[in-house]
């Protein structure tokens, strides 16, 4: 049984109240370690330690900053197996995906930018009688403030261009899955990063999170969460101008055009459904498809969906872990019966456990993949968030109407479409409100590229120049030819 501390000021130290919360394994109901109930009074500390390392920090050039970024990459990489199995045991995840894509997108992030970095050029303006220089300094203090699905991948999305243009920084992980946030402060600690550059705080949202949303000593605010959560955070900081980086919720439509291959149009949805328990704010939760393919789609999806393999998160044959707890399964139960109520009809799972006995026991929050159909594409469960391992499906004659379809909710994440023709792809894709649309693949991420959403998806986007942009203040600096001075 694991003791988290805060990391203050280059300390792990308790919350001042000495409280903590349990951290459950979902799994198994255990609990797997005790974390810090922090309050404001440690982000008042936090905060404070930040300020006083920010200066000293950023006056770093970029390319002594990108070294600690890979630096920070190689301790982390040494750590793969570590974070992976961390990652497993807090999450419930698969231990083959959270070796996959959590241990190894969170080295890649640090990576990325330390080498996009070194590939920026100066930014200047000529004029015919001056010169203009774009300099670019931190923010100042940042918090970043991440979700549980992808704990340290997200965090480390932040953390690194964060670091990189001069920020100090005070974060805080879900209450939820706090052990590969512990990882990384023990990472930065035995790296010597300055003390008071990052700073770690764990608790509860309204408590340390509201906390650093309403610290005056805070200049930017990066979240990553729920769009309920994402509207507090708006109502906390815009009155204060802190700069504001939202990335929230999603219901994202999988699009299968008539003349989709169909073979990887059906591999594709199950991917975008069901990956990480459907647990990923970019999943395809819900299914379009043409009414003349409609019936052979449905046949094999239903059909792959039916022999994913769920079990313990350790199994590395295991496809499908649990959600994240008890309480959410509960919650993705309840957009199982509002389905039903709604008229809808279970095509495959809507049940606990399909292990019969082997591998998932009553105490974990396993959920079998579920798949729905005969709903309105109008209906809650074809519109609301559900974040769990359930997709709807719904059918489609024209491409209109299938764009009508795929706005028709508050969320404009991501989506995809599977078609032979690129360009009626691509042309569609233009129709969609939303962030990020791809073409016969999903969740194929070049890290230069804008990630973000749109309507109640969130606001800005990050990734490459847009993370670099978001994280850092520009001066421009206008100097006067000399030979115009005496003009
Ligand atoms: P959440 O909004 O409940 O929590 C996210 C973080 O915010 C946690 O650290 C939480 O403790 C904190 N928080 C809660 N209340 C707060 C408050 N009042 N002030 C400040 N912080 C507070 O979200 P979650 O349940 O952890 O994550 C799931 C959600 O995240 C889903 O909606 C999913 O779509 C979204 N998500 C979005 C993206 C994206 O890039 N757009 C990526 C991953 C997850």
């Amino acid at each position: 049984m694991k003791t988290l501390m805060n990391y203050i000021d280059g300390t792990f130290v308790p919350a001042q109240s000495g409280d903590t919360i349990e951290d459950i394994n979902p799994a198994t109901g255990m609990v797997i370690a005790h974390i810090p109930r922090s309050t404001k009074a440690d982000v008042e500390l936090a905060a404070a330690s930040a300020k006083s390392a920010q200066a000293d920090w950023n006056a770093l050039t970029l390319d002594q900053r990108a070294d600690w970024l890979d630096a920070i990459a190689d301790a982390l990489q040494a750590k793969h197996e570590a974070i992976a199995q961390a990652e497993s045991l807090d999450t419930g995840k698969p231990i083959s995906l959270a070796r996959r894509v959590d241990a190894t997108r969170s080295v890649d992030n640090f990576r990325f930018f330390a080498d996009f970095a070194r590939k920026q050029q100066p930014l200047t303006f000529e004029m015919s009688d001056a010169m203009n220089f774009v300099e670019r300094n931190g923010l100042g203090v940042v918090g970043l403030i991440t979700p549980w699905n992808l704990p340290l991948y997200l965090m480390s999305w932040k953390v690194a261009p964060a670091l990189l243009m001069g920020n100090s920084i005070v974060a805080k992980p879900s209450e939820m899955t706090p052990l590969t946030a512990n990882i990384l402060a023990e990472t930065l600690d035995e790296l010597n990063l300055p003390r008071g550059v990052f700073n770690l705080v764990h608790g509860l949202g309204p408590e340390v999170g509201q906390g650093i949303l309403e610290h005056p000593l805070i200049n930017g605010i990066s979240f990553t969460g729920g769009t309920a959560t994402g509207r507090i955070v708006a109502a906390t900081a815009a009155p204060m101008f802190k700069k504001l980086s939202l990335e929230l919720g999603g219901k994202n439509a999988t699009i299968v055009l008539e003349d989709a291959d169909l073979d990887q149009a059906v591999q594709g949805a199950v991917k975008a459904a069901f990956t990480n328990s459907g647990q990923v704010c970019l999943c395809g939760s819900r299914i379009m498809v043409h009414a003349s393919i409609a019936d052979e789609f449905i046949k094999r999806f239903v059909g792959e969906v039916a022999a994913m393999r769920i079990g313990e998160p350790s199994d590395e044959a295991t496809q499908i872990g649990t959600v994240i707890s008890m309480d959410h399964l509960e919650k993705v139960e309840f957009y199982i019966n509002l389905a039903i109520e709604e008229g809808g009809t279970i095509l495959t799972g809507g049940t606990r456990s399909m292990m019969g006995g082997v591998g998932p026991t009553p105490e974990g929050a396993y959920l079998a993949p579920t798949v729905i159909g005969g709903l309105s594409h109008l209906s809650r469960c074809a519109t609301e968030e559900i974040f769990g391992p359930v997709v709807t499906v719904h059918t489609f004659d024209r491409l209109a109407e299938v764009t009508e379809m795929a706005n028709a909710t508050d969320y404009g994440l991501a989506g995809s479409i599977w078609t032979q023709d690129v360009e009626v792809g691509k042309a569609l894709a233009k129709t969609i409100e939303t962030g990020i649309v791809w073409i016969n693949t999903w969740l194929h991420r070049d890290l230069r590229t804008p990630f973000g959403g749109v309507k109640h998806s969130g606001v800005g986007r990050e990734g490459g120049q847009w993370s670099l942009g978001f994280f850092s203040e520009t001066t421009n600096i206008c100097v006067m030819n000399p030979r115009e001075l005496g003009d």
